[in-house]
């Protein structure tokens, strides 16, 4: 297939595909997913072998955030039955995340619901990130506390953090249709400033909003401009009690080809397969693993995921390992330019025009996949467009794969690592 060998080749080369290359890799057909996984698979392995990263979630402040995100279990009015605590004491948060660099975690994404945090939260999460680090002194932290104030940034650096998180979520041209509380140009504002304050940007997308696949292609070129090291993608968990609980949009081969897609686009990062991946990917996540680098272990913000030993377990069976802390994740020319201390540079994104979490990985359910069920079609929302590739893969709502969180931080339980 002509598209595929010239993906691979421009991955290959850290070359930016064209638009209508992204769009064809959404449009290709049942028939095409295994040429389309192998060929963006070839791209994985170029830049990161058969490593796979792991994350590990600590949600520091748990719903009740007054912003209105429309996929969010924490949004102004939310009816989702989740856990919901104010902020984890320093010791609290460290005790949670070494229960996931004991299973392998080598980065702690510490988060918090929000609109953004004042100076007096950036310094609890300061103390904590100290506390953490005291402890693991190896362990990566990334920061998700929303949006940014001028000299929050550098302040969590200067803390020991080494990254922060804030997702585009979905394209500049729907983002209203999302949330009216702040706008996409807020978003962007703060990878910004966390690129600029010498942190490494993380941000990403949810794929199975109802978008389109010009939408789709819209925020993944949009991330590239941005130049973050790290590209967590969520598939939306219809969370009961939310404004998406209807939007079942997305199949299991669906939710590879927005992986490839996004691979193909940005080859040389730390492509993260967030939340969502046991609910839509279900049976098909082993496959994914040879699309991203990097995985979220266990337990999702407010959602369970499937069993953190079912993790370790699926990685070994399909052929990958476990990234070691000695190992540097980045290929050499982006980890080199992340150490000078000059944002990320030299990769996705450099040599073309042109970075929360918060809320976006609260969904994953607890349980392994099982087949869908049949005859439970869509239950609203817009299925997507996806040319050949929607023939006979009718979505089923599963709610009954949406678990929310009952373990780990804000309990008594112990958490799933
Ligand atoms: S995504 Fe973040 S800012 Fe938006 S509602 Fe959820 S917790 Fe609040």
């Amino acid at each position: 297939m002509d598209l595929l060998n010239t993906l691979v080749d421009k991955g290959l080369r850290r070359e930016l595909p064209t638009r209508g290359e992204a769009l064809a890799v959404l449009a290709t057909s049942d028939d095409e997913l295994l040429d389309v996984v192998a060929a963006a698979g070839k791209v994985r392995r170029h830049w990161f072998g058969r490593r796979v990263k792991l994350n590990y979630l600590v949600n520091l402040k748990s719903g009740l955030c007054p912003e209105d995100c429309s996929y969010c279990s924490q949004r102004l009015g939310s009816k989702a039955d989740i856990l919901k605590y104010t902020w984890l004491k320093p010791e609290e948060a460290s005790k949670a995340a070494a229960a996931g660099i004991a299973g392998g975690a080598k980065r702690v994404c510490l988060v918090a619901s929000g609109r953004g945090p004042t100076d007096r939260d950036v310094d609890r999460v300061s103390k904590t990130i100290e506390a953490i680090k005291e402890e693991n002194e190896d362990v990566e932290v990334c920061a998700c506390l929303g949006l940014l104030s001028d000299g929050q940034a550098e302040r969590l650096r200067s803390a020991g953090a080494d990254a922060y998180n804030h997702n585009l979520n979905t394209s500049e041209g729907t983002y209203g249709e999302i949330t009216t509380t702040h706008t996409y140009a807020d978003r962007v504002d703060t990878v910004q400033k966390a690129h600029a304050a010498g942190l490494s940007a993380c941000s990403g997308l949810i794929a199975g909003m109802g978008e389109s696949d010009e939408d789709l292609v819209d925020v993944v070129f949009a991330l590239r401009a941005l130049d973050p090291d790290s590209v967590p993608v969520n598939f939306l968990i219809p969370f009961e009690g939310t404004p998406l609980a209807k939007e079942w949009n997305l199949t299991p081969q669906r939710a590879l080809r927005i992986l490839a897609m996004v691979r193909f686009v940005c080859p040389d990062v730390e492509v993260r397969l967030a939340g969502g991946r046991e609910v839509h990917l279900r049976t098909l996540q082993p496959l994914a693993l040879h699309l991203a680098n990097s995985i979220f272990l266990g337990d999702y913000l407010t959602s369970e995921g499937q069993a953190g030993a079912s993790d370790l377990e699926m990685i070994a069976d399909a052929g990958f390992e476990v990234e070691g802390a000695e190992t540097t994740t980045l290929p050499e020319h982006r980890a080199d330019a992340a150490a000078r201390g000059c944002g990320t540079g030299g990769g996705c994104g450099s040599d073309d025009a042109g970075g929360g979490v918060c809320g976006s990985t609260a969904a994953g359910p607890a349980t392994t996949a099982t087949a869908p069920a049949t005859g439970d079609g869509p239950t609203g929302g817009t299925a997507p467009t996806v040319g050949d590739g929607g023939e006979g893969a009718v979505t089923a709502a599963r709610p009954d794969l949406v678990a929310v969180r009952r373990r780990g931080a804000g309990t008594d339980l112990a958490p799933n690592a």
